[in-house]
């Protein structure tokens, strides 16, 4: 990506109107995809951040599971906070602000920006505030891992409102953003990385240790993917097409999700309380069911979802949402 592709992408995740853009606040680089940015982002950490103490990282519990080795690698520890509740199949959300409230003053601290992965659990507004007062008051780093904006409501915009909360109210902060789902360009791995700097000689510096991490590394990142990105956000009508198909791709989703609930709770009657299948957001949904009954759906009806229940819920479609909700009752009742 050439400057102003890489502002383009910027400008995505963070608002055109982006006062950090504007302010030459906001550092890019191009990387292999979302999994380039979190390594690049994690080495730059490594290497740069002044950690209070132990070299950590603190990821949500769950996560997705490469953030563990991809810190590792590196040398910082990834450790564990609250997340998820099983009894809610929602938000552990004062186990989570509670925790962030007794780490050490600028802990390093990984969030998802939208459409948490495994979970389909994020916070609302209301919460991502309460989360950002935390991290405000505590110095805390916020390490968004931003891999499927548009996803989640169907806007881009919606989807990046905790980002550009965070940047609005000042925390130190970096992002990770894939190209991967929201653009279709999984194989071309599209991604960047952008630190947010307190002042331009400060994102000036962060860039050009950027550069010399990027280079020793990937040397240059491939040009194919990034130029189709490139075409779509410089071209207004390519860009209208884009948003509009990204509204359709998540509105499928949250289709499956309504009329998997439907099937589940009026139609079969299914035991248990279903809500969290409406309730949580983006392509994966974590079902609540225990690892032996995911095995069972597996071995019996050729059912495939990860063993701690996940579903990815673009693999429903009107023509196997019944069987998937018939066998999913099965394996309950
Ligand atoms: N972060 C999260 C939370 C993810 O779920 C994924 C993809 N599975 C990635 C990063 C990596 O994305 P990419 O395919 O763009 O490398």
């Amino acid at each position: 990506m050439g400057a102003s592709r890489r502002q383009e992408a910027a400008k995505l995740i963070l608002g055109a109107d982006s006062p950090a853009i504007a302010e030459g606040r906001v550092s890019s680089v191009q990387t292999i995809s979302g999994t380039g940015a979190n390594h690049l982002g994690a080495l730059f950490l490594s290497r740069f951040y002044h950690f209070n103490g132990e070299k950590k990282a603190h990821i949500s519990d769950p996560t997705w599971i490469n953030h563990f080795a991809i810190f590792r690698n590196v040398g910082i520890e990834a450790v564990t906070y609250p997340y998820y509740d099983p009894q809610t199949i929602g938000l552990a959300f004062h186990p989570l602000l509670d925790t962030l409230d007794t780490l050490p003053d600028r802990s390093a601290i990984l969030l998802h920006a939208c459409a948490h992965n495994p979970t389909g659990v994020d916070p609302t507004r209301e919460q991502w505030g309460q989360i950002c007062d935390v991290f405000l008051k505590k110095g805390h780093y916020a390490f968004f891992d931003c891999a499927y904006q548009g996803f989640a409501s169907g806007d881009l915009d919606n989807d990046a409102w905790a980002v550009r909360e965070f940047v609005r109210r000042n925390v130190p902060l970096l992002v990770c953003q894939s190209f991967a789902k929201n653009a279709g360009l999984y194989g071309e791995r599209v991604g960047a990385l952008h630190v947010v700097a307190p002042s331009k000689e400060a994102a000036d510096r962060v860039k050009s240790q950027l550069s010399v991490l990027a280079r020793s590394e990937i040397s240059n990142p491939p040009a194919h993917g990034a130029r189709i990105v490139s075409l779509i956000l410089n071209n207004l009508d390519l860009f209208e097409e884009w948003k509009r198909d990204i509204k359709t791709m998540a509105g499928r989703i949250i289709q499956m999700r309504d009329e998997l609930h439907k099937l589940l709770t009026e139609e079969l009657k299914t035991p248990g309380n279903w809500d969290h299948i409406v309730n949580q957001i983006g392509m994966f949904s974590f079902t609540g069911i225990s690892p032996e009954k995911s095995q069972a759906l597996t071995e019996k009806a050729h059912i495939y979802l990860t063993q701690n229940g996940r579903i990815s819920m673009a693999g429903l479609n009107s023509h196997n949402i019944r069987y998937f909700a018939e066998n999913l009752d099965k394996v309950v009742r």
